[in-house]
């Protein structure tokens, strides 16, 4: 917990030493001719109703919305920094979210599994070579979407090489930033991740993010999100991601017992080969 935070008189704000940034993490948007949501990912669709609501209120807060690969690198913060990510790269990053986004004049990082491109349900390269060029941040989540923490050292290599060369191949630019499916993280993946290139790696750690380090925190937004939690979440306001890391921490023991002895029961692969 922040010293600061406990310190001041008005709403009780995350202030590091360094600030601290919102990253919002952003899964499937449902949206006209999105296909069904298989039920284990229910809980991270929101509709575009709300992610519309969401971009207006981040436009009204007066909010700087700018890629990771942008504000990774500032030593100097602008006011209200805001970064959007979205991970899986499901179609709707393509047919619900771009559009919306190139409305009002944002940048966001989509993080792709290349194993899953072009397959149904997922963006193409075509797509994701549109997204480029209108100014998209394109970034890997690993060639699967397996457990990585996992995974043997080769696999893990390889899971980690072949999804950044095979974007730089498409894209012609330099993925830095990793982010790892199901939150699932540990200390080889990140210093395995930076051997290969990536500048830092994106957690599903609830907690404003401190830009230039190699762990960037982020937010989940979720469909039961009220109006007021997402408000308070872009002030940085403390509770909410208080509580959310609480909550984390209380499934922690839990969700590691199912990975061991029922990984299919969090729709967790925990093994793959990239090819
Ligand atoms: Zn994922």
């Amino acid at each position: 917990m922040a010293k600061s935070a406990l310190n001041n008189t008005g709403p009780l704000e995350v202030k590091s030493q360094h600030g601290g940034v919102p990253v919002l993490m952003y899964h499937g948007i449902a949206g006209p001719g999105t296909g069904p949501i298989p039920n284990a990912e229910r809980k991270y669709w929101i509709p575009v109703s709300q992610l519309t609501a969401q971009l207006e209120k981040i436009v009204s807060g007066g909010y700087l919305v700018a890629p990771l690969c942008h504000l990774w690198w500032l030593k100097n913060f602008p006011q209200r920094p805001l970064a959007l990510t979205f991970d899986d790269g499901h179609a709707s990053d393509y047919t619900v979210a771009y559009p919306l986004l190139q409305e009002f004049g944002f940048r966001a990082d989509f993080f792709i599994n290349t194993a899953s491109v072009g397959t149904t349900g997922y963006l193409t390269w075509n797509q994701i070579r549109e997204m480029h060029k209108g100014r998209m941040s394109i970034q890997s989540h690993g060639h699967e979407h397996v457990d990585l923490s996992r995974l043997s050292p080769t696999a893990l290599s390889k899971q980690l090489e072949h999804s950044k060369k095979s974007i730089e191949d498409q894209i012609g630019r330099a993925v830095e930033f990793l982010s790892v499916p199901f939150g699932l993280v540990s200390t080889r993946v990140i210093t395995e991740a930076l051997a290969q290139g990536y500048r830092a790696v994106c957690t599903s750690r609830p907690w404003p993010a401190q830009m230039g380090e190699t762990e960037i925190s982020r937010m989940a937004i979720h469909r039961r999100m009220s109006s007021r939690r997402f408000e308070s979440l872009l002030a940085g306001s403390f509770w909410p991601y208080a509580t959310a890391c609480l909550r984390q921490a209380m499934l922690y023991l839990p969700k590691q017992v199912l990975l061991r002895h029922k990984p299919a029961a969090l729709t967790v692969q925990v093994s793959g080969e990239a090819q």
